[in-house]
């Protein structure tokens, strides 16, 4: 059997391989664990064997964990799952970053719930770059309205994009990673702080980071496969 410790190490050994032949500009690229549905217990073996950047799906989970790990302040934590506004307090009190903001709504709440002795929310916005009707995340086009509005809330940061493209053959997901790429360009041109692009997971991470990903977000590569009982 495989450790969670080992998987780690392998994908830690991966990623740097797989910039070393990218180039100088993909060196930074930030693993995040994503440890949805998977107890403490996980979370502290990866933390253990290195692993500081944790994401979190469910707001409630993401607050208990937190919480329950509170005194290992070196924890980074990120929200990447969908928000609903009655749940936005959680996220803007436990994390550190929210990757899938989507609306102006939202972002509002997030603000004014951050509590002012935490640094801004950083925020991604999250993009819909496969354009499916049931998918959450935004229209390339209302990228930089939305970017707009949240310049503008003392209470977050805004620091990028983020994207979860269409399960596809290669090639589709190749061209949505490529527009993401584009998009994240562009949205740099207007706002130079906003440089980070979460995209990216188990199965299609080599190729987002070629495409410029700066952060891949790895579950079942980490923790292996995931029992979602507790959500349904
Ligand atoms: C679950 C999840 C992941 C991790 O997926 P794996 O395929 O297990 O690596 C990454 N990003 C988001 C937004 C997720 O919901």
């Amino acid at each position: 059997m495989t450790t969670i410790a080992e998987r780690l190490q392998s994908a830690y050994r991966q990623i740097a391989e797989e910039c070393t032949k990218l180039g100088p500009s993909a060196a930074n690229a930030q693993l995040i664990a994503v440890s949805k549905t998977k107890p403490v217990s996980d979370i502290l073996s990866a933390y253990a064997a290195g692993q500081r950047h944790f994401g979190e799906n469910y707001p409630q989970e993401l607050a208990e964990k937190v919480q329950q790990l509170s005194q290992y302040t070196e924890l980074c934590w990120h929200f990447i799952g969908p928000l609903q506004s009655n749940k936005t307090r959680l996220v803007a009190e436990a994390a550190s970053w929210c990757h899938s903001l989507d609306r102006v709504k939202i972002a509002e709440r997030l603000s004014a719930q951050r509590p002012t002795n935490m640094p801004a929310l950083k925020v991604l916005l999250q993009v819909n770059i496969s354009q499916e009707s049931s998918k959450a995340g935004i229209t390339p086009e209302a990228i930089l309205p939305l970017a707009k509005t949240v310049d503008a809330l003392p209470g977050l940061e805004l620091k990028g994009l983020m994207t979860i493209p269409a399960p596809s053959a290669q090639q589709q997901v190749e061209t949505a990673f490529a527009s993401m790429q584009q998009l994240s360009k562009e949205l740099q041109q207007h706002y130079p702080k906003a440089t980070e692009l979460s995209m990216g997971m188990s199965d299609d991470w080599q190729l987002a980071l070629r495409y410029g990903a700066t952060m891949i977000r790895l579950g079942t590569a980490i923790f292996g496969a995931r029992n979602y009982e507790r959500h349904e």
